[in-house]
């Protein structure tokens, strides 16, 4: 059974802180007709042609309807998470708490968790940041219910970030989304999301025609792009729905740009998604006095070590990618720190730097017991499917 983390209400801390159609894109509405990007996403604009000519597919679809007897049911109950029913019956949580599920705690470095997925459950949305490789099947296995997803925001655009967004956006339709999924992003998603939906694009019509547009409504099958235009380090409201607001914030994860974190809020309550970062002011300033802090962070002290231990063995190339790595993330001492500083209640280590298993004992030597020293909230190393509810 996952342990959930009951975070109690408490007031703030004071005093801390295609063929080729579309080679000439003076034709726009070809060009969006056949799927390339036509919007301010200028990148998507001339690179994302493709071909969505419907494949040739058998014309002849047999009926073959089972004859059910009733002890068939217990046998169907089994495969419930195939079922938008099983699906369906691990429900929204109500509407007295804000649930958060870090359905993937990994990073690219080789572990056993998957990569970047945060879902934050809150008055009756579902909102998802981030879908690194493996975030759908965690998301069914916590369970979620991906179904009834009702957007996507996405911090930047390194794989293990969006790895899995196709798969978000067809495992959510296949088992009974009939809304529009938007999939929010700085410059850059029309492109990402647009290729996700060209590459499931012969998927989606194969399962329209197999099961019928009553059950797979084509018009539902992918995603929207939804731009974040200009961000900077203040944060700014980019969705607003039935008193939930998220806001954007540019955060430091050179030379990716813009990289994004985002902040939460409901019912006087509020989350922080750190994305990918150094330590910087608009991390501090979108932080401060939050109920939850989700954060990644690096161990300087590891990744060091791993650096010099490569260089010795000769693997320059290696120990020069792992020094890179050092450039663009926020260290332990000094996301303690930051956290501290703005009154953060709950600290959640997410995207740990480098790599360790789901409940590796080296998380609480080289992270959590150094980070406890500086960071007087509550501290805790979150692992696939860690469940935090803010009562509201
Ligand atoms: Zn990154
Ligand atoms: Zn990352």
């Amino acid at each position: 059974m996952t342990k959930v983390h009951r975070l109690v209400a408490s007031p703030a801390r004071p005093g801390l802180f295609a063929k080729q159609l579309c080679l000439l894109m003076a034709l726009s509405v070809v060009a969006a007709a056949v799927g390339c990007g036509s919007d301010s996403d200028a990148m998507a604009s001339s690179a994302m042609c493709f071909d969505t000519a419907p494949l040739p597919i058998g014309e002849s679809i047999p009926s073959i309807d089972a004859e059910c007897a009733p002890t068939s049911r217990a046998a169907g109950a089994a495969f419930a998470g195939l079922s938008q029913e099983g699906a369906t019956t691990a429900g929204l949580p109500g509407e007295e708490a804000i649930t958060i599920v870090t359905c993937g705690t990994g990073t690219p470095i080789p572990s056993d968790r998957a990569q970047s997925c945060t879902a934050v459950l809150v008055n009756d949305l579902f909102l998802l940041f981030d879908a690194g490789d493996g975030a759908v099947r965690s998301i069914e296995q916590h369970p979620l219910p991906i179904q009834d997803i009702d957007a996507v925001f996405l911090t930047h655009y390194h794989s293990d970030h969006i790895a899995d967004l196709g798969e978000v956006i067809s495992r959510s339709w296949i088992l009974g989304r009939s809304q529009n999924l938007p999939v929010y992003g700085g410059p850059g998603v029309s492109r990402v999301v647009r290729g996700f939906n060209a590459i499931y694009a012969l998927d989606d019509n194969y399962r329209t025609t197999h099961h019928g547009e009553d059950l797979l409504p084509p018009e539902f099958a992918g995603a929207l792009p939804e731009l974040i235009e200009d961000p900077d380090g203040n944060a700014r409201i980019v969705y607003e729905r039935d008193g939930v607001t998220v806001s954007a914030f540019r955060v430091n994860h050179p030379p990716i740009e813009p990289a994004l974190g985002f902040r939460i809020e409901y019912g006087g309550r509020s989350i922080v998604i750190s994305g990918d970062t150094t330590e910087t002011e608009s991390l501090l300033e979108a932080s401060r006095n939050a109920d939850v802090l989700v954060a990644e962070v690096l161990s300087e002290e590891l990744t060091e070590t791993l650096e010099c231990g490569l260089k010795n063995a000769g693997n320059s190339r290696t120990a020069t990618l792992v020094r890179d790595v050092r450039t663009y993330h926020i260290g332990t001492t000094e996301l303690a720190q930051l956290a501290e500083n703005a009154g953060v209640q709950t600290l959640v280590l997410t995207h740990i730097v480098p790599g360790f298993d789901n409940g590796s004992p080296q998380v609480e030597t080289f992270f959590t017991t150094p980070m406890s020293r500086i960071f007087t909230g509550e501290l805790i190393a979150a692992n696939d499917g860690t469940t935090l509810e803010i009562g509201l």
